[in-house]
């Protein structure tokens, strides 16, 4: 099995039974139609073990549609998602989490009144309320987990400041560093860079990029800098269909998509 040159449009899940091997994740068929409204018609998309996939397109082209109906938070209306082999299309929001599917939205869940380091006691696995969390010990692999990942975010210096002084910038990070506390498989990233600096912006991806050595990544993402930096394989949404997938370069110079979304 090649995995430098898939064959991502003859893959039929149900005709070919290593695709599960080479795929972490593949929608097939999938539409999502909101009151006679098709906001996503996707034929078939498969993401590679470890891959960092790029998803970009204009407002309303479904990206984050596209999220809810991986994560169970939108039931599509017909079409089937597969991960790691087990179809999930039907399984609750909580029960994928479970199996693995972390996501960070639009807008970070960071809570404002706790420090840095307690938002992320909160994601450990099996600690389900602050509560729980507040008074629980944690082990010393724990607390060395937490720290970890705070240097590579560069917060280890802020772990006990309070959430709400963080910049935007350093929110996204420790949103995405506590999502990494659970350890999923794939990791759902909707647009991370939207609201930061340059500097920001490039800290991000090099973060990103990091995390591609442990995980599977989805980002959704329209800043053209920062794509070209993640230098992956980028799939175009437009009015709910893939319109093109390759490198950046590549679909970039795709007539169809100049005129959809990077000519506009
Ligand atoms: P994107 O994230 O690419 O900007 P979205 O996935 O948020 O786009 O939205 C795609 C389209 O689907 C939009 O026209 C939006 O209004 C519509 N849509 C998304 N979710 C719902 C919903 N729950 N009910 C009705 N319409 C929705
Ligand atoms: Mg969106």
């Amino acid at each position: 099995m090649d995995l430098k040159t898939p064959d991502y449009v003859n893959d039929n899940p149900e005709q070919n039974d290593l695709w599960d091997k080479k795929y972490l994740l593949f929608l097939s068929g999938i539409t999502a139609v909101f009151d006679g409204f098709k906001a996503l018609d996707l034929e078939n998309l498969g993401i590679l073990h470890n891959e960092l996939r790029v998803v970009i397109g204009p407002n309303g082209a479904g990206k984050s549609t596209m999220c809810d109906v991986i994560t169970g938070k939108t039931r599509p209306t017909t079409g089937t998602v597969w991960f790691d082999g087990t179809e999930i299309t039907k399984k609750k929001e909580d029960e994928i989490v479970r199996m693995g599917i972390g996501r960070k939205f639009q807008t970070p869940t960071v809570y404002d009144s706790l420090s840095v380091y307690e938002n992320m006691e909160l994601s450990l696995p099996g600690s389900k309320s602050v509560f729980k969390t507040l008074i629980a010990q944690n082990t010393k692999v724990e607390r060395d987990r937490i720290m970890h990942l705070l240097e590579r975010v560069r917060l280890a210096d802020d772990a006990d400041t309070e959430a709400r002084y963080l910049s935007h910038g350093q929110r996204q990070w420790l949103a995405i560093s506590s999502l990494i506390l659970s350890q999923p498989r794939l990791l759902l990233v909707d647009e991370p860079a939207a609201g930061l600096t340059d500097a920001e912006t490039e800290l991000t991806g090099e973060l990103l990029l990091e995390l591609k050595k442990e995980h599977t990544l989805i980002v959704i993402e329209h800043d053209m800098d920062f794509v070209r930096q993640l230098d992956s394989r980028v799939t175009v949404l437009c009015e709910g269909r893939s319109m093109a997938e390759g490198p950046l370069e590549q679909v970039k110079n795709n007539p169809e998509v100049i005129e959809a979304y990077l000519g506009r």
